[in-house]
């Protein structure tokens, strides 16, 4: 037996399915997870000692290649003094000055600890400032696991064919409005027939958690502007796409300015880093200047911003996104060559350094396109390419991930392992 399965057996004996998070245990793809016990750079290794190119980074985290030196130096000096104070410390505010000078929208900014806790605060405090209930989201838009957030979501929720949770009150749910991604008339006709009660919009403004789902031209501009004439806060949830799709996330892309904006992946370097903030009036509700309540024993905690931090720096230079996106449009195109040289139905997107594969003929835009694509075939590619040593994310639905350190060598050898999984769905 192997390292990975033996893990796994022991794993599901003491934590439910043997994962802390749903994904990682392969449901959807079937096969054992492989239990990984280092990463460096572009690769990871599991506990059988394989190596693998890694397309996963920590699902977003890991822009800068694993284990960046200069990112585990600053982790190293932060926690010789002291791993966590529950007092202010100057990091937390070089970390919120950095991201109010990338982010325009972003006039003040609280820390969290995780993706969830920044969507969550940030849906209170929408729903604080308005006074307001109901919210928009858009189905197969995964924006953690708060229960007002949980319905018809996307991620892991997608992967395991229920995207509403169970334990969520009918009652909460009633007040999330599920939509669909890229229609903006219903978006419009959900505004009239709820005058004054829609607090605000949630949207990943390029969705990430059914695959890559590209906003239509107009759509993200539509939200603006319904918003600001209902009087709704407009949420985009950048968790994912912020500094990771550009310097200023999609909201820079497309210069439009959100309300509230929510972070966290990469902003915390792989350390356990949320954050949400916007317009300056918004932010003052919550406490202890306002009367919307948000708290965290480690939120802003030094050894987390201090990684959270040295990242931003690192990633702040003129050539990083060129350089990024460059290695991310190679590997696509080499899978759609690799794809079209086995005459597979592919297609392939990027933005950035995120990724989607589709096994389809075109490239979706909405949800009910996006499920229409071959599972079967992703699955049969997903675990030809990892046992070649190339590591997807184990699922048709999650987005992909480049990092800098994904050199043209690492994109070749890519190739050698994805032409063959391709060549071997014939
Ligand atoms: N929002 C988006 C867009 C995400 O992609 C995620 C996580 N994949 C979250 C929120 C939740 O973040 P976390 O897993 O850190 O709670």
């Amino acid at each position: 037996m192997s390292r990975n399965a033996e893990l796994f057996e022991r794993a599901s004996r003491s934590i439910p399915g043997g994962v802390n998070s749903p994904v990682r245990a392969f449901r959807s793809v079937g096969g054992t997870p492989r239990f990984l016990t280092r990463a460096l750079g572009p690769h990871v290794w599991d506990a059988d000692d394989k190596q693998y190119i890694d397309y996963v980074g920590s699902w977003g985290p890991a822009i800068l290649g694993h284990a960046h030196p200069q990112v585990i130096q600053a982790v190293q000096e932060a926690a010789v003094n002291g791993l966590s104070f529950g007092a202010p410390s100057e990091g937390e505010i070089e970390i919120a000055e950095l991201l109010i000078e990338r982010l325009p929208s972003m006039e003040q900014v609280r820390l969290v600890s995780s993706g969830t806790e920044a969507t969550m605060s940030a849906i209170r405090l929408a729903r604080g400032f308005t006074g307001r209930d109901k919210l928009i989201k858009f189905e197969g838009c995964y924006h953690g696991h708060s229960d007002s957030l949980l319905v018809k979501a996307g991620s892991g929720m997608l992967a395991l064919g229920n995207p509403t949770s169970a334990g969520v009150p009918a009652e909460f749910a009633a007040h999330t409005l599920v939509l669909d991604y890229n229609d903006l008339n219903s978006v419009e006709a959900a505004f009239n027939a709820f005058p004054d009660q829609i607090a605000c919009i949630i949207v990943e403004p390029i969705a990430g958690n059914m695959n890559l789902i590209k906003p239509l031209p107009g759509f993200l501009e539509g939200l603006r502007e319904l918003c600001t004439r209902h009087g709704a806060v407009l949420i985009f949830d950048e968790v994912m796409t912020g500094f990771r799709v550009g310097p200023q996330g999609v909201q820079g892309l497309y210069d439009i300015t959100p309300d509230l904006t929510t972070l966290g992946k990469v902003i915390g370097g792989g350390m356990p880093v949320g954050a949400f903030g916007g317009r300056k009036d918004i932010m003052a509700c919550i406490a202890p200047l306002g009367a919307v309540y948000q708290a965290g024993t480690l939120s802003g905690n030094p050894v987390a911003v201090a990684a959270g931090i040295q990242t931003l720096k690192l990633i702040d230079k003129p050539d990083f996104y060129p350089r990024l996106e460059a290695q991310t449009i190679k590997l696509v195109d080499a899978l759609e060559a690799g794809a079209a040289a086995a005459g597979i139905p592919f297609v392939a997107d990027s933005v950035g350094g995120m990724f989607g594969l589709y096994f389809s003929e075109s490239i979706p835009t909405s949800f009910a396109q996006v499920t229409t694509s071959d599972r079967e075939r992703f699955n049969a590619f997903f675990h030809g390419s990892l046992a070649g040593g190339v590591y997807f994310a184990p699922s048709a639905y999650e987005a992909g991930f480049v990092s800098i350190t994904h050199d043209d060598d690492v994109i070749e050898a890519t190739r050698a392992v994805t032409d063959l999984a391709f060549a071997a769905l014939r």
